[in-house]
């Protein structure tokens, strides 16, 4: 059965061209992005003749063994894959980059983020006679480029990108061009670099491009698309009907520090987030402030920072535990927890503690960290978020799709202090946010997409539309009722 939920979700794309070792580099490159997916990886690579694939389950180095590598030297373009999956559709037949073959032309292709209108797309195209081979909605754009009547590749390519929705990257890889596509809000970052050697490289993060001693050369805006062939590179646009909205949860949990979006480091802007939390929301008598390994440490030296308390290493996280532990029983996954987080008894102990979190979804993770904490001997402990109330799931690819999931859709901050056994819990607020980033565009929200705040989606809803508004909880539609909409439901601008 098809699934709505969770398709493509949250990964890495990395592509290269003219480059002698384009497949080690985009290896490199991945390993730079593998925070953004560990399910899975692939490479797919060109010499001008010919196209082909190797992708795997796991982290990159699980994924692509030194053989699959050794198989795809010798190549000089590439593009690349690391994939975040969610339950359900894990399998290999989902690992990108796809590679197909065509009687004319071979394209690989490979996405990051999350089509909105996938599921009706493919039903109409499903009636139209196309097969699907897996439930990556990445399959669509594919079946799209090839029904379409334009005379070449890249007019057919941007008739396809203007009929997706939702917030999505590309990387497609033919004999002749490496092309990039960004969504028309530019919700998902992607950026170009360039090598010392002129070789040109495409990624989701500006930190593939420094591992591999690159250039910054620009970021792809929104419902923009990029050309690069032998002949240099080239920007377009697919659209004009644009509105940039770039996502929040980047510069809050996914990206890496080191990773700039948009002209602001990612570090930087955690920081100052951190401090403004202080200014909004300071912690009376506590002694220290710590963070939560590795995505609040900077918004956690930040608060300190603003607060004048001493930034304290409360936490430790074992490096080496790449995924959570699935355990069969509920004690096996608590053991699991321990193993990946501990807590550093001789600091802690006795202490009144500011625990600086990035965000807070579901609840688990606090809940878990607070008793840690506590059973490590905190006196007391005041969780500040970094990042205002998760109220609203996100269509736009970062896993968290229903309202049913969200702590925040029912429970008050106050009601989360005591669900997690903490001693208060405050956010950042909205405003607060949006000026700790400091995009500052003359849009809504100053450019950022923040629909898990605010329920404003700058994309619209299209098949995610009727199980939103069924699943609408009582405290979900109060926001709604009592904040104003800049985006209807096709994500057009209410004037
Ligand atoms: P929880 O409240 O237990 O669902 O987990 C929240 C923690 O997961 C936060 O501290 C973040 O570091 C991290 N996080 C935030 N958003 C996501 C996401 N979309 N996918 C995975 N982890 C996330």
């Amino acid at each position: 059965m098809y699934d709505i939920s969770g398709l493509n979700e949250e990964c890495g794309v990395f592509g290269i061209w003219n480059h002698n070792e384009a497949a080690q580099l985009t290896y490199m490159g991945l390993h730079s992005l593998q925070h953004r997916g560990q399910e899975g990886a692939g490479i797919a690579v060109s010499n001008g003749e010919t196209l082909k694939g190797e992708r795997g389950l796991g982290l990159l180095t699980e994924a692509i063994s030194d053989i699959k590598l050794e198989s795809l030297k010798s190549h000089q373009h590439a593009i690349g894959h690391v994939r975040y999956a969610t339950s359900g559709n894990k399998g290999i037949e989902n690992i990108q980059p796809f590679v197909y073959h065509f009687y004319d032309m071979s394209v690989a292709v490979c996405h990051n983020g999350n089509l909105i209108n996938a599921q009706s797309l493919r039903k109409a195209l499903e009636h139209q006679g196309s097969i699907f081979h897996s439930s990556s909605d990445t399959e669509v754009i594919m079946h799209l480029i090839r029904r379409s009547k334009a005379p070449s590749f890249e007019e057919a390519l941007k008739e396809s990108l203007r009929k997706i929705k939702g917030g999505f990257t590309f990387a497609l890889l033919t004999k002749d061009a490496l092309y990039g596509a960004v969504d028309p809000n530019a919700i998902r970052p992607l950026v170009v670099g360039k090598m010392k050697n002129g070789a040109y490289i495409l990624a989701s993060e500006t930190c593939a491009i420094d591992v591999l001693g690159g250039e910054f050369v620009r970021d792809i805006h929104a419902g923009e698309y990029v050309v690069i062939n032998d002949d240099g590179i080239r920007v377009e646009s697919y659209t004009h009907h644009t509105t940039t909205a770039i996502s929040a949860m980047e510069y809050i949990y996914f990206a890496r520090p080191d990773s700039t979006i948009a002209g602001k480091n990612v570090h930087a802007v955690r920081k100052q987030s951190g401090k403004q939390l202080a200014i909004e929301s300071p912690a009376q008598d506590a002694d220290m402030v710590i963070g939560v390994p590795n995505s609040s440490l900077s918004a956690a030296s930040g608060y300190a920072e603003e607060s004048g308390l001493p930034y304290e290493m409360g936490l430790v996280k074992n490096q080496y535990v790449a995924r959570t532990f699935i355990q069969p029983t509920q004690e096996l996954r608590e053991q699991g927890v321990r193993v990946k987080l501990s807590a550093v008894k001789d600091i802690v102990q006795d202490k009144n503690i500011v625990l600086v979190d990035d965000s807070i979804v579901r609840g688990t993770t606090s809940r878990r960290i607070v008793r840690m904490l506590k059973d490590a001997g905190a006196k007391s402990i005041h969780v500040r978020i970094a990042s205002p109330e998760f109220m609203f799931p996100s269509f736009y690819g970062i896993d968290v799709s229903t309202t049913s999931e969200l702590i925040s859709a029912n429970k008050s901050p106050e009601e989360i202090s005591e669900h997690i056994g903490a001693d208060s819990v405050a956010y950042l607020s909205v405003d607060g946010l949006i000026d700790s980033i400091g995009l500052d565009e003359d849009v809504p929200y100053s450019g950022l997409c923040v629909e898990s705040f605010t329920g404003d989606y700058p994309a619209g809803l299209y098949d995610y539309e009727p199980n939103f508004i069924d699943q609408l909880s009582e405290r979900q539609k109060e926001y709604l009722a009592n904040h104003k909409q800049y985006f209807d439901k096709e994500g057009n601008l209410n004037v």
